[in-house]
């Protein structure tokens, strides 16, 4: 697998730490309003990034923050007279909400920025032992810039000229030795949430969720960090100074950057109004049709959101979606033999799709090109099957298909969303807690399990289902 890596702005192999195992961290959003289709794209991708690094066998621990204290959700709470935990709490629902209709699958954790207090003043504490950070007289603790020698290493700033540039950027009143020092803690201002710390009540300012987090969930040093291109600096930058200088190690080792979402060619922006929640598409559209056109563009390409372009996706996620059901329909039609000697090397042709998607995802996660191979399969399936067939040899096309549509996220037909296994593993759950009297879970899993279909039937042999 070749990634491009945002911190020596070239694709490299990707090694992982450890072999098998990928750790990953995703920036995620700020939660004081529903998120916006920009706010979709890096879930999406790496989402996809995710699936398909399963697919090659990875085991993955994908984490994926709620940055749950920040201005403006404290800006939101006060406009409504609530706490700002209740805002937070609220638009995380909602985002969880709209994940799902994305069909991006949940982070192994999300963890919540006021959840981790305690490891923000250590580290925190760690590097004002160090001299990286100093606490100011009005209780803010800034992070010492210059003291890092790599910083700028990242978004290939220099700091010298960064400086140079902004000779006036220092707004007077603030106590920082540096105009690019910035803070890892704030006092508290009336009315705020806030928290003990050895600096006095406060909250801990935005780079730092990050750093900690990530550092709990992953460890040390982990293998990726991702986020969209606007994170680069001074966010991700400001992550690695934290991290790096509090450790003594590597933070991340590749950076990945989703390229930013526009709208009819002007960038998408609240101030300028040409903004949508993923709610508001959700209103015209199936979400998956946001997810496949999101897919559509490379990663890192700007990627402009049209109606022309979404009514584009939605055509051509119509077209896979449409030999999905012919391959069910032919295979009810189709015959009891064994695949025949044409058949196998049909489908010895089809598999050279998975060959070209897989070589696709393998260059930097090149879904543009990954949906090309999934069309070209459509074609062939379109032109290679009949009712003649031998049913296993549609089965084979099928299952093709859907693995493929699987690994970008795409639900095509009627499919079974829950594994075999997992049914199994439900089933002794449940048996389980109806032997240790636990009645109402052992109801609740026969219900969660009949809202996926699956009908279970006590017998006297023991326990059978079968899917509605
Ligand atoms: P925020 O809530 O602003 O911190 O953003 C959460 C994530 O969405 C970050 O990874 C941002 O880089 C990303 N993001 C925000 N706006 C856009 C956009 N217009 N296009 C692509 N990514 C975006
Ligand atoms: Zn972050």
């Amino acid at each position: 697998m070749k990634i491009y890596n945002t911190l020596t702005r070239q694709k490299e192999e990707f090694t992982p730490i450890e072999e098998g195992k990928l750790r990953m961290y995703v920036c995620g959003p700020t939660v004081y309003n529903l998120i916006h289709i920009g706010n979709a794209r890096p879930m999406i991708v790496f989402d996809t990034f995710r699936r398909y690094m399963e697919y090659q066998g990875y085991e993955v621990n994908y984490v994926s923050n709620f940055t749950d204290v920040d201005d403006k959700i404290i800006k939101k709470a006060q406009e409504e007279g609530v706490d700002a935990g209740e805002i937070s709490a609220r638009y995380i629902k909602e985002c969880k909400k709209d994940m799902e209709g994305m069909n991006v699958r949940p982070a192994t954790v999300h963890p919540l920025a006021t959840q981790e207090i305690d490891g923000m003043i250590d580290m925190i504490s760690q590097l004002i032992e160090k001299g990286y950070a100093y606490a100011a007289a009005d209780g803010t603790v800034y992070y010492r810039t210059g003291k890092f020698a790599d910083y700028g290493k990242l978004s290939h700033k220099n700091l010298e000229d960064l400086q140079a540039g902004h000779r006036d950027i220092q707004v007077t009143g603030e106590l920082k030795e540096d105009p690019f020092d910035f803070v890892l803690w704030k006092p508290k201002k009336e009315g705020e949430p806030a928290w003990e710390s050895p600096w006095g009540e406060g909250r801990p300012g935005w780079h730092i969720e990050c750093s900690v987090m990530s550092k709990k969930y992953l460890g040390e040093t982990i293998d990726i960090h991702a986020g969209g291109e606007d994170l680069i600096f001074p966010h991700h930058e400001n992550e690695i100074a934290q991290s790096e200088a509090a450790s003594g190690k590597e933070f991340a080792r590749y950076w990945m950057h989703n390229g930013f979402l526009n709208i009819d060619n002007r960038k998408m922006s609240k101030s300028l109004g040409n903004f949508f929640t993923v709610r508001d598409i959700a209103q015209t559209y199936d979400l998956q049709v946001l997810r496949f056109f999101m897919l559509s563009a490379h990663y890192r390409s700007p990627l402009n959101f049209s109606e022309d372009l979404m009514e584009a996706a939605k055509n051509g996620l119509e077209r896979i979606r449409t030999a999905a059901e012919t391959l069910t329909r032919l295979m009810q039609a189709g015959t009891d033999a064994a695949m025949s000697v044409q058949e196998e090397a049909l489908y010895a042709k089809a598999e050279e799709f998975r060959k070209k998607f897989e070589d696709a995802m393998e260059d930097d996660c090149n879904t543009a090109d990954a949906v090309s191979a999934v069309f070209e399969l459509v074609k062939f399936i379109n032109t290679n099957s009949s009712a003649q067939n031998a049913r296993a040899y549609l089965q084979k096309l099928y299952d093709l298909l859907q693995t493929l549509c699987g690994i970008l996220g795409i639900r095509i037909g009627q499919e079974e969303e829950i594994l075999d296994a997992e049914i199994e593993k439900l089933i002794q759950e449940r048996q389980e807690a109806r032997k240790q009297k636990d009645f109402a879970r052992a109801d609740q899993i026969r219900d969660e399990l009949a809202q996926k279909g699956i009908l279970l039937k006590d017998t006297r042999e023991g326990v059978t289902w079968k899917r509605a």
